[in-house]
């Protein structure tokens, strides 16, 4: 397959395109492959990629039930940092950063990934203390985080209100600068293109119907294009879940799914040129290449499989955005949608051999797996070729739930909708 550069692309202009072929191939299954990928999302498709080109392990089929990014990949809202608090977390988002870093040049597909910052807001002095402490852990961890003061933030976004006659006045904000945005369609693309052309057999319009066992070992699927059998059936479904895993026979996941909201509104001048969250609710924004913001906000608040939300969020979402930012009262709202996440106990993932032999496990992303999309698919690649997690993941556990060892980053307690 063709290598993208700017000179195939000049030679591709001038030749009327005999070279482009498409980013992947549309393959009939195999009867059996050593590995199967549950979910061609980012997370099944990057673990794909890596088990390929980081365990040489080629002979592998991702089975997506609808089209490539028709899942939460193509649904978020692009946001990529890596500034949490717990040490579990800073060491995996860290290493998923600095796979973003290169993914470009690794994927040889531009992911768009542009590290404009993300800037998280406080309005209270107590919450300006809490993120002093986020930031102080965040840097001892070798990562990167600065306080900034209002002034700052104003001279940075001048559409802010940090007007002392603001409803939630603001005292500060924690900025990450390597943080930033990616374009969630082409990251889905790149893996796919880039796990096909090693080999990988990428099954849409292929969902996963039952699981085919012997004993309590799992040795392949039924599926929508027929029987395929493998020696290792990995599950990376996100908001399917606990569907997916009832059909193994696990009624009980610590797992809920709950919809998420995402707006765009009508393209704008540049605005904003960084990524900002509201410290007072759940509410977040940045400025799209195409000049339309695109924000979102908290979960609807209820258990569902349905990619569309409810009217309260959106009144809820674009109020608080109009806290902040009230010059964008008469700014319209092009379209929203929804998208099903996987909320943990804990707002941390999973990703681990079993529940049961023959099977691994990756899901709990809650509303921050994109950005953990190349850590993921890293770590849950080496965790199925080596049958055993990598030092990243190992704390990320199913039995941390029974253990009661939760990692809390906001220590909310065991409240999936709060996370
Ligand atoms: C509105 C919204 C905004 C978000 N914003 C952000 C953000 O700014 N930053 C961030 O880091 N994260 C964000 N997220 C979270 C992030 O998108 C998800 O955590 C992440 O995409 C989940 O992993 P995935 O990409 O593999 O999921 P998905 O893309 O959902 O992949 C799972 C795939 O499994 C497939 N599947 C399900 N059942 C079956 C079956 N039986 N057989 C075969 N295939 C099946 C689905 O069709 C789907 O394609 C957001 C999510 C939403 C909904």
């Amino acid at each position: 397959m063709a290598e993208y550069s700017v000179f195939s692309l000049l030679r591709n202009a001038f030749s009327g395109s005999p070279d482009w072929k498409p980013a992947w191939r549309k393959p009939d299954p195999k009867p059996s492959y050593d590995v199967i990928v549950i979910g061609g999302g980012g997370h099944g498709l990057s673990t794909a990629y890596y088990l390929a080109k980081e365990h040489g392990i080629t002979n592998v089929a991702v089975l997506e039930k609808g089209y490539l990014g028709s899942g939460n990949v193509g649904r978020n809202t692009t946001a990529v940092r890596s500034n949490y608090l717990l040490p579990e977390n800073i060491r995996f988002y860290e290493h998923s950063m600095k796979l973003w870093e290169n993914l470009s040049h690794d994927l040889n597909y531009n992911v768009m990934f542009s590290q404009r910052g993300v800037l998280n807001l406080a309005h209270t002095p107590a919450q300006l203390d809490d993120l002093a402490r986020r930031g102080n852990a965040i840097v001892h961890s070798g990562a990167d985080s600065v306080l900034m003061a209002p002034a700052e933030i104003k001279r940075l976004m001048p559409g802010i209100d940090i007007s002392g006659t603001a409803r939630f006045p603001i005292t500060g904000g924690l900025m990450q600068w390597r943080a930033g945005t990616a374009r969630h369609d082409a990251v889905a693309w790149g893996y796919a293109r880039g796990a096909d052309r090693r080999g990988v057999d990428i099954l849409e319009n292929c969902e996963v119907t039952g699981f085919i066992r012997d004993g309590d070992r799992v040795v392949g699927v039924t599926t929508t294009r027929g029987e395929i059998r493998a020696k290792k059936v990995a599950v990376a479904v996100a908001g399917s879940t606990g569907h997916v895993m009832n059909l193994a026979g696990i009624d009980r996941m610590p797992i809920e799914s709950h919809v998420l909201q995402a707006f765009v509104s009508e393209s704008l001048k540049p605005f904003l040129d960084t990524v900002v969250t509201f410290g007072m609710g759940h509410f977040y924004v940045s400025q799209s290449d195409k000049g339309g913001l695109v924000y979102g906000g908290d979960l609807d608040g209820y258990n569902s499989y349905a990619q569309r939300g409810n009217l309260p969020i959106v009144e809820e979402v674009n109020s608080e955005m109009l806290a902040l930012f009230p010059s964008l009262a008469r700014v319209r709202v092009l379209r929203s949608w929804g998208g099903v996440c996987d909320m943990s106990m804990d707002g941390s993932p999973i990703i681990t051999t079993g529940p049961l032999p023959g099977m691994y496990l990756n899901c709990g992303w809650c509303y921050g797996g994109f950005k953990a999309t190349p850590a993921s698919g890293w770590c849950f690649a080496h965790t199925i070729a080596r049958d055993e997690p990598h030092e990243l993941n190992a704390p990320f556990t199913l039995d941390r739930f029974h253990r009661g060892i939760l990692i809390d980053d906001k220590g909310v307690g065991s409240t999936p909708r709060l996370h």
